[in-house]
């Protein structure tokens, strides 16, 4: 199969949420399999179906419920989802589109590299030379 090719990242972006908003059946086997949701507090009890239903609110500009806006933030592309998906939707693009609208619209808080930036800096103070770290940090 020819992967289709996008104008931009709006186009593709577009085009690939309205395939998975027609793809999925919210049947949830990419939720069960997700080695991250042990890790997302909201996401403890909830349905598979309804959580991913949340995503796919997120996908549409929506607000989704606490499970499924916990589950797009905690997502690290383990790609674990994807051979789970009956419906070749690849569910790791899904929960990166909703994250993007979710962040974009407010939904949940844009990412803040600040914090992480600061800890990066001292490991690399570690290893670099005085003047690798004035070039570089
Ligand atoms: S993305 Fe695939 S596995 Fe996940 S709920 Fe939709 S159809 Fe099921």
């Amino acid at each position: 199969m020819v992967a289709p090719r996008y104008a931009d990242w709006a186009a593709l972006r577009a085009a690939e949420s309205a395939r998975i908003l027609a793809a999925c059946s919210a049947c949830g086997a990419c939720f069960e399999a997700c080695p991250m949701i042990a890790y997302v507090p909201d996401a403890q009890g909830a349905a598979a179906s309804d959580t991913v239903r949340g995503v796919l609110s997120l996908l549409q500009g929506g607000q989704g419920d606490a499970a499924a806006r916990g589950w797009v933030a905690a997502c690290t592309r383990s790609a674990v989802c994807i051979p789970a998906c009956p419906e070749a939707v690849d569910p790791m693009l899904m929960l990166r589109l909703a994250k993007f609208n979710a962040q974009e619209s407010g939904v949940i808080p844009p990412r803040d590299a600040r914090d992480a930036m600061a800890r990066v800096k001292a490991f690399a103070r570690l290893g670099f030379t005085e003047a690798e770290q004035k070039d570089w940090l």
